[in-house]
C-alpha cells in the first residue's frame, strides 16, 4: 500500500512539473516519517526513495541506529530547542526549520568538521500567527546575510509551514510572497524551496517549491 502511495505522490509530482513548466526532476520528494517505524521508512527505501524528514530529535536518532546500514539523506524539519544542536548537527544533512541566529551559530560550531557542510533552509513564517516558529518576511534578508558567512554550515533557501487552507488559489498566496522574496536575494544564490505538504504540493509546485515534504499523504494519518 504504502510503495503505491509512493508512486501516486511521485506521478503527481511529475504532472505537476509539467503542469507549471517547472524543469523535470526539480521537485524531490521528502518522505516525512515523524510517528512512524522504520520498517515503514524501509518499505519505501526498497522503492528507491532516499530522502526522510524527522521532527523530534530522539525519535530520529533511533531510527537511523535501526536504519544505519541504508543510505539515506536525512533532514531534521522540527522545532529545534538549543539543548539539541549538537545531535542535529551530528547526525542530519538539513535542517529546514533555522529560525534564529543563535541556533545557527549552534549548528555552524557543532558540525563536525570531517563531515561536509550542514544544508540549512531558514524558516519562515508566513501567517503572521504569534505563536508559530519562524522569522518574519521583513526579518529575511538580514538573517540571510548573517547566517551565509558562518563556517561549516550552507544556507541553500527557505522553508514554511503556511496556515491550513483548502483552497488552490489561497494555498498559492503565501508561496508566491516567499518566492519573489527570495529571489531578490540573488547574491546568496539559494536554491532551494522547501514548502508544499499532502495537502497543498500541486500549488507549492506551481509557485516554485523545490522540496515537498510529505507526511501523512505517504503513510496515512499520524496518531
Ligand atoms: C509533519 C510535517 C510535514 C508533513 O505534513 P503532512 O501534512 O502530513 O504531509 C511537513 N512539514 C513539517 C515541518 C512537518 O512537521
Amino acid at each position: 500500500m504504502i510503495s503505491s502511495r509512493l508512486k501516486e505522490i511521485l506521478s503527481q509530482i511529475k504532472q505537476a512539473e509539467t503542469n507549471y513548466h517547472r524543469k523535470p526532476g526539480s521537485v524531490l520528494l521528502l518522505a516525512v516519517s515523524k510517528t512512524k517505524p522504520s520498517s515503514e521508512i524501509s518499505a519505501i527505501y526498497q522503492e528507491g526513495q532516499r530522502h526522510f524528514g524527522e521532527s523530534y530529535c530522539q525519535e530520529a536518532l533511533l531510527k537511523q541506529r535501526e536504519l544505519s546500514a541504508f543510505s539515506i539523506t536525512w533532514h531534521f524539519i522540527g522545532p529545534i530547542q538549543s539543548n539539541k544542536t549538537k545531535a542535529i548537527a551530528t547526525h542530519f544533512d538539513w535542517v529546514h526549520s533555522v529560525d534564529s541566529l543563535s541556533i545557527a551559530q549552534r549548528l555552524s560550531k557543532q558540525r563536525p568538521a570531517n563531515l561536509a557542510p550542514l544544508n540549512i533552509c531558514l524558516q519562515i513564517n508566513m501567517s503572521n500567527e504569534i505563536s508559530k516558529s519562524g522569522i518574519s518576511l521583513d526579518d529575511l534578508p538580514q538573517l540571510c546575510e548573517q547566517v551565509a558567512k558562518l563556517p561549516n554550515i550552507k544556507l541553500r533557501g527557505v522553508m514554511t509551514i503556511p496556515a491550513p487552507d483548502d483552497n488552490f488559489e489561497r494555498q498559492r498566496h503565501p508561496y508566491k510572497m516567499l518566492y519573489q522574496a527570495t529571489k531578490k536575494l540573488d547574491q546568496y544564490k539559494l536554491n532551494t524551496m522547501s514548502f508544499g505538504m499532502s495537502g497543498d504540493l500541486i500549488a507549492a509546485i506551481a509557485e516554485g517549491s523545490t522540496i515537498v515534504r510529505v507526511g501523512s499523504a505517504l503513510f496515512g494519518t499520524r496518531d
